[in-house]
C-alpha cells in the first residue's frame, strides 16, 4: 500500500526509494543542510536526521526551512530513540518520524524479567499511554512514521518473552502497529534491521507473513542491514541482506548503512535497486508446488561429504584460471598461496581458495597441499594419476563406460539439464559434486529452483554455485554476486562458490569477494568481523578513522566480532552479538565492553585501542599478527 511522505510517496506502485541519514550534529544547521544537499544530489529521496532531544527536534525546523529556501523539497525524517517529547515535536515539523519500538517507551537495562500475562498486559497499556500522543500528532499533521525494529535493541519485555529472535523483532513492531491501527492511523512503514543478514532476512519474511496472517494492511517495508561496516564488507553484507529480500519481491525503500560519508551509500543502494528496474522478462522457471525450505530459519541442505565438499564441511571456494596463458606458482599469490623460495614452502592465507579450475591448462609445479585442481575431462585423461587433480564433466560426457576419478568428479549442469534420468545417475555417483550454472536473467531464482529439484528427488549431491559476470565492473559484480549467492547461502543452499568475471578481472578481488560473501552469510568465517555503526549526529568520535585504526590492529583475529559504535545511548544495544565493544561514551572517552558487559569505562580515546587489545588478550582471544 502507498504511504504519503511529503511529495515522495512510498510503497504501492511507486519506485523503490533510496534514503540515507546525515552524520553531522543536528544543531549544526549549516553543516546538516550542506550534507543533506550532497546526499540529495547523489540521489537520496528521503533524508533522515537524528533528534536525540527536544532541542535537536526544534532545530529540524531551521534545517528544513533552509533546504526549502535553497530549492530542495526532499522529505525529512526525524530519527528518535528514547525521547517521546522530541518525537511529538519533530512530527509537527518533518514529513516522517522513525521510532524504535525497543526504546520508545523503555530504557534498556538488559534485565531478565519474568512477566505474567497480567504484568505483560500492564506493560502494553503503559506503552499505549506513552505512544498514543505521537500517533495522534502524526495523524493530525499528515506525518508518516516508521516503526523501525533493531535486532540489537529489543526491549527487556520482548527479550524476556521471545528472546532476540526474528519473532521477537516482529512482535516488537506489531505491538506498536496495533496501537496505530486502533487510532485509525495507517501512514506506517516497517523495518526489521540487524547487523546479521541472516537474522534480518528471516525477520522481514516473518513480518510479511504475520501481517498477512493477522489481517494487517500490507505496509511498505524499509530495508537495511545495520552496522554493516565499511568498504567491501559493508557493501557485501548489505547486498546479501537487502538483495535477498529484493529478490523475494520485498522492499519499498532501501538504506545502505556504511561507516563512510552518507553520499557514498547512495550509489550502492541505487545499484541494488536499479537491477530490478532493468530486469524485464526472463526465461521461464518451472513453478513449484511444494516449497521444502523454511524461509524463517536456517537449515543447511543435507548433502553427503565428498572429499572436503558438502556434509559438515565449510563451503569451498573455487578460483578460475582457465583463461590464463600460463599458470606459475606466482599466479597463486592472488588466491592466497604464497610460495617462499628461501623456505621452499607455501604460506597459506586464511582466504586461500580450495580449488582452481584450469580448463585445459596444465601445471608443471607442485601445488600446495590444501589445493585441488579441476580440469576439463579430456585434459584430466592426459594427467590421470596426478594427486589432487579432478575432472570436470559436461552432462553430455556422462556416458556409460566413461573413465572417472575414483576420488572426486565435478559435473557442470544447468537447470534445463536436470531430468529424472540424470538425477538418478547423480544419486549413484558417490564421488560427484555438481557445479551449477545459469544464463537466466533471474539467475538466483533459477538456481534455487535447481536445488528444489534435487531436494524433491532426495538427491544429496553437494553443489558448488557458479556465477559468471562477464560485463560488470568489480564494484557491481560484488553487489550482484552477494545478492545472487548470498540469497542461496542464507537459505542453507550451496557447498561452494565459483565466481567468474570478464576479461581483465582481478583474481585477487574475486577471491576475496567469494570469501566475504561466505563470511556475510556466516557460513564460513575467515577473518575478524566488524560491526560498526554508520555514525549520525550523536557520534562522539571519527568512526571511519577509528574503524580503520582498530581494523589495522585486529584484522588477523579470525572469527572475533568487534562492535565499534559512536554513542553509548544506542551503541551497546545495537552492537548485537559482538564479542567486544568500543563505544563512545563522551567527548574523547570510550567505554569498552566484553559482550554486553562493561569492562572499562571512560578510557581516554588515545589509549582505548590498546586497552581493547588488552581485554581481548586477557580473554584468551589474542594472537600476534603474522609477520609482514
Ligand atoms: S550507535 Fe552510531 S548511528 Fe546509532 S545512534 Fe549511536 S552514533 Fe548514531
Amino acid at each position: 500500500m502507498e504511504v504519503k511522505i511529503g511529495d515522495v510517496p512510498m510503497g504501492g506502485d511507486n519506485p523503490i526509494r533510496i534514503q540515507s541519514m546525515t552524520t553531522v550534529d543536528t544543531m549544526d544547521t549549516k553543516g546538516s543542510v550542506e550534507q543533506a544537499i550532497r546526499m540529495i544530489e547523489a540521489g537520496c529521496e528521503y533524508v533522515r536526521i537524528t533528534a536525540p532531544s527536544v532541542k535537536e527536534a526544534q532545530n529540524l525546523e531551521a534545517i528544513k526551512k533552509e533546504l526549502r529556501v535553497r530549492g530542495y523539497s526532499t522529505p525529512l525524517v526525524a530519527d528518535i530513540h528514547f525521547t517521546p517529547n522530541a518525537a511529538e515535536l519533530a512530527a509537527r515539523i518533518v514529513e516522517k518520524v522513525r521510532i524504535n519500538p525497543g526504546n520508545y517507551a523503555d530504557k534498556k537495562r538488559f534485565e531478565e524479567i519474568e512477566y505474567t500475562d497480567a504484568s505483560y498486559e500492564a506493560e502494553l497499556e503503559r506503552i499505549r499511554q506513552k505512544f498514543t500522543p505521537l500517533v495522534k500528532v502524526c495523524k493530525e499533521y499528515g506525518t508518516a512514521m516508521r516503526i523501525g525494529t533493531n535486532h540489537g535493541s529489543l526491549s527487556d519485555r520482548i527479550m524476556s518473552r521471545y528472546g532476540d529472535t526474528p519473532l521477537g523483532m516482529v512482535e516488537s513492531a506489531l505491538e506498536f502497529l496495533r496501537i496505530c491501527e486502533d487510532e485509525g492511523y495507517y501512514d506506517v512503514v516497517l523495518s526489521m534491521k540487524s547487523s546479521n543478514p541472516q537474522v534480518m532476512v528471516q525477520a522481514y519474511r516473518l513480518l510479511v507473513h504475520k501481517l498477512d496472517e493477522e489481517g494487517f494492511r500490507p505496509y511498505p517495508l524499509h530495508l537495511g542491514v545495520t552496522e554493516a561496516g565499511d568498504g567491501e564488507d559493508g557493501r557485501i553484507k548489505s547486498s546479501v541482506g537487502i538483495g535477498t529480500l529484493l529478490e523475494d519481491g520485498l522492499g519499498d525503500t532501501v538504506r545502505v548503512s556504511l561507516t563512510e560519508e552518507p553520499e557514498a551509500e547512495i550509489p550502492v543502494a541505487k545499484a541494488l535497486v536499479e537491477r530490478y528496474e532493468r530486469r524485464e522478462g526472463h526465461a521461464t522457471i518451472p513453478p513449484v508446488t511444494n516449497y521444502p525450505i523454511d524461509p524463517f530459519s536456517y537449515t543447511r541442505r543435507e548433502t553427503r561429504e565428498v572429499v572436503n565438499i558438502g556434509g559438515h564441511q565449510v563451503p569451498r571456494v573455487v578460483a578460475d584460471f582457465s583463461t590464463s596463458e600460463k599458470i606459475t606458482p606466482a599466479s597463486l599469490f592472488a588466491v592466497g598461496y604464497n610460495y617462499s623460495i628461501s623456505l621452499d614452502k607455501w604460506n597459506i592465507a586464511d582466504m586461500a581458495c580450495d580449488f582452481i579450475y584450469v580448463g585445459d591448462n596444465t601445471l608443471d609445479f607442485e601445488i600446495p597441499g590444501t589445493l585441488g585442481v579441476i580440469c576439463n575431462h579430456a585434459s584430466w585423461l592426459q594427467t590421470r594419476g596426478k594427486d589432487r587433480v579432478y575432472p570436470l564433466l559436461q552432462v553430455h560426457e556422462l556416458k556409460d563406460g566413461i573413465q572417472l576419478s575414483e576420488v572426486l568428479n565435478f559435473v557442470h549442469v544447468f537447470l534445463h539439464d536436470l531430468n529424472a534420468a540424470l538425477i538418478a545417475k547423480l544419486k549413484e555417483m558417490n564421488n560427484a559434486v555438481l557445479i551449477i550454472d545459469t544464463d537466466n536473467k533471474h539467475g538466483m531464482a533459477e538456481q534455487r529452483r535447481l536445488f528444489l529439484e534435487l531436494i524433491d528427488h532426495a538427491c544429496r549431491i553437494p553443489v558448488i554455485i557458479s556465477r559468471r559476470y562477464t560485463d560488470l565492473t568489480h564494484d557491481l559484480l560484488r553487489l550482484y554476486a552477494a545478492t545472487d549467492l548470498g540469497g542461496l547461502f542464507i537459505d542453507g543452499l550451496g557447498d561452494g562458490v565459483f565466481l567468474r568475471g570478464g576479461e581483465g578481472v582481478d583474481r585477487r578481488k574475486l577471491n576475496e569477494t567469494s570469501f566475504n560473501i561466505l563470511q556475510a552469510t556466516r557460513t564460513r568465517i575467515s577473518k575478524t568481523e566488524y560491526i560498526s555503526c554508520p555514525s549520525c549526529g550523536r557520534t562522539l568520535f571519527d568512526l571511519q578513522e577509528t574503524t580503520a585504526k582498530i581494523r589495522e590492529r585486529t584484522f588477523h583475529l579470525k572469527g572475533v566480532k568487534i562492535g565499534i559504535m559512536g554513542c553509548i545511548v544506542n551503541g551497546p544495544g545495537e552492537m548485537a552479538d559482538a564479542d567486544y565493544g568500543y563505544v563512545g561514551s563522551g567527548p574523547g572517552r570510550i567505554t569498552l565492553y566484553k559482550g554486553k558487559e562493561v569492562v572499562k569505562r571512560n578510557v581516554p580515546s588515545a589509549k582505548a585501542v590498546d586497552e581493547l587489545i588488552e581485554i581481548i588478550r586477557e580473554d584468551g582471544n589474542w594472537i600476534e599478527p603474522p609477520a609482514a
